[in-house]
């Protein structure tokens, strides 16, 4: 799934290797998908994309945005998005496929859910998570400072919360999903079942420095390793818990890293390191 170091990583390959480009074919939902949802009609998409010149690409939290002349692309973490040389194999599904002037072509593949909007110039596309991703700092940024932090979480709904559910649910602290979250909570050395206001000032602080490291090494990276890019190469950042390292050893330690079923999924702690 893509999370904000992902996202930054692919927005930055995409504007690379696509500005100027102008799209001259594009085929949406060509494989049926139950899970895959588009804005508006699908068919339409052809009309709002063909003509247009890929200007720029950015991360918004866990989103890739696309600029063109004509319209704007938006992904969420759900989609897988690649780019195919000129005569280069496509994939068999696919939910999106636009095709270049050059002859290269991008597509967009929803693994279990994801959506693949589009909207002409004209259009206003309203959505209260793009709206929160549009309106909060990027973590990878100066102004996501501690205070913009401990604001994020001061609110006293947020504050009961566990802190898988306080840090990685609702686009709380943006781009931050169920997939970071695991290295960011053990960099502090704290337990994601640990309620958020059992925290002393020190260990607040200590998780704000761990998220705002841990975010910049895997966006440094170029994203992490259980994570493809734009190329289907994995990310430069070596996971230390998930789910190719559970039951090794833990990097600081030495213990087994065990895996837990938690809120919705899996998370996976340092026994020793991350105490409750
Ligand atoms: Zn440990």
């Amino acid at each position: 799934m893509i999370e904000l170091p992902e996202a930054q990583t692919l927005a930055a390959q995409i504007s690379q290797h696509l500005s100027g480009k102008t799209v001259i074919n594009s085929t949406a939902a060509h494989s049926p998908h139950k899970f895959a949802w588009y804005y508006g009609d699908p068919a339409e998409y052809p009309a709002k994309l063909n003509g247009g010149r890929v200007l720029s690409a950015r991360g918004l939290g866990m989103f890739v945005e696309i600029a063109l002349s004509t319209s704007t692309l938006l992904f969420n973490d759900g989609v897988n998005l690649r780019l195919h040389p000129q005569a280069g194999p496509i994939p068999v599904k696919h939910q999106l496929l636009l095709t270049f002037d050059d002859g290269s072509s991008l597509s967009a593949s929803v693994a279990m859910y994801g959506g693949v909007v589009c909207w002409a110039n004209h259009e206003l596309y309203e959505n209260s998570y793009y709206a929160t991703a549009l309106a909060k700092p990027s973590p990878l940024t100066e102004a996501f400072d501690e205070a913009c932090f401990r604001a994020l979480l001061a609110p006293d709904a947020v504050r009961k919360l566990p802190l898988k559910a306080a840090l990685a649910t609702e686009q709380r602290i943006p781009g931050l999903g169920n997939g970071c979250l695991q290295d960011i909570l053990w960099q502090a050395r704290l337990h994601p079942r640990k309620k958020l206001s059992t925290l002393t000032n020190e260990e607040l602080h200590q998780l704000f420095l761990s998220l705002k490291s841990t975010f910049r090494e895997m966006a440094q990276a170029g994203g992490r390793s259980t994570e493809k890019d734009l190329f289907g190469q994995p990310g430069g950042y070596p996971v230390n818990l998930c789910a190719a390292t559970n039951g090794k050893p833990c990097p600081r330690c030495g213990s087994p890293i065990m895996k837990e079923a938690y809120l919705g999924g899996s998370v996976y702690i340092c026994p020793v390191c991350q105490k409750l």
